[in-house]
C-alpha cells in the first residue's frame, strides 16, 4: 500500500480527533446491491417504470422518503413502504462485508477512539445492518433518521452524534461514501474523509472537497497509526 501523504496542517488537525464517525450504507457495510434491487422493485411495482440505476441511486445518503418524492410525490409513501418491505425481506442475503472493516474498527477502539454511526436510515434497518456483521460492540453512539429532525446534507445528524459523545467538531472526523456525507460533515465543521469504495465516483466526491480520500478502510488505520509518536 502506498504511504498516504498528509500535510503538516492536516496531521495537526487529525491529532485532535477523538471521535470517528461513519456513515453506514456504502461505507461500513456493502448494501449497494440490496439498495439497487429494492429501488428497482419498488419503482417497477408501484410506478410500472424501469428507471436507470444512476437516477435511482442519485440521492443515496438522504432519507428514503425524500428520495421517493423525486419519483412521485403522490406515491412516495407507497414507494417507501414497498422498498422497505423488499429491503427487509432480502437484507441478509444481499448485503456484503467490506473486507477488513471489523479489524479496523477493533484497532481504532483499542487505540481509544470513540466510534459512532451517523446514518439516514431508520433505526430498525440501521440496527439490522450493524448487527448482521456483529459491529454493534464497536459503537458508542448510533444516530439514525429517528433521532433527528434534519438530515444529511444538513449537519444535524453529525452534530447530534458529537453532542452525545461530548466532543467539539474539531475533535471528530466523518467518513462517508456520498457527496451528501461530505457536505454534511463540512457544515458540521468536522474533518471529512471520502470513502471511495462506495457507489459514488471520485469526480462526484471531489467536488465536495473532502479533507481526505480513502481508497479502502485500511487506509484509515494507516493514517491514524501514522499520527502516533512524532
Ligand atoms: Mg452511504
Amino acid at each position: 500500500m502506498e504511504k498516504i501523504k498528509l500535510s503538516l496542517e492536516m496531521r495537526k488537525r487529525l491529532k485532535k480527533v477523538k471521535g470517528i464517525l461513519f456513515d453506514l450504507d456504502g461505507t461500513l457495510i456493502d448494501t449497494v446491491e440490496l439498495i439497487r434491487q429494492s429501488f428497482r422493485y419498488a419503482t417497477q411495482k408501484i410506478l410500472g417504470q424501469k428507471i436507470p440505476d444512476e437516477i435511482l441511486l442519485r440521492n443515496l445518503g438522504t432519507p428514503l422518503r425524500s428520495q421517493m418524492e423525486v419519483f412521485s410525490k403522490e406515491k412516495a409513501d407507497e414507494l417507501t413502504r414497498v422498498y422497505q418491505e423488499f429491503n427487509w425481506a432480502h437484507h441478509d442475503e444481499l448485503i456484503r462485508e467490506y473486507p477488513g472493516t471489523k479489524e479496523v474498527l477493533k484497532r481504532l477502539k483499542e487505540w481509544g477512539y470513540k466510534l459512532a454511526v451517523v446514518t439516514s436510515k431508520s433505526y430498525p434497518l440501521a440496527q439490522k445492518g450493524i448487527s448482521a456483521f456483529n459491529l454493534s460492540p464497536f459503537f458508542e453512539v448510533v444516530v439514525t433518521l429517528d433521532d433527528v429532525s434534519e438530515f444529511k446534507p444538513l449537519p444535524g445528524p453529525i452534530l447530534a452524534a458529537l453532542n452525545r459523545l461530548g466532543f467539539k467538531p474539531s475533535q471528530a472526523i466523518y467518513i462517508g461514501d456520498s457527496p451528501h456525507d461530505i457536505k454534511a460533515g463540512k457544515r458540521a465543521k468536522v474533518l471529512t474523509a471520502a470513502a471511495l469504495w462506495g457507489p459514488f465516483s471520485f469526480e462526484n466526491l471531489k467536488k465536495e472537497k473532502p479533507d481526505i480520500f480513502l481508497e479502502n478502510i485500511g487506509e484509515l488505520e494507516e493514517i491514524i497509526k501514522g499520527l502516533k509518536g512524532n
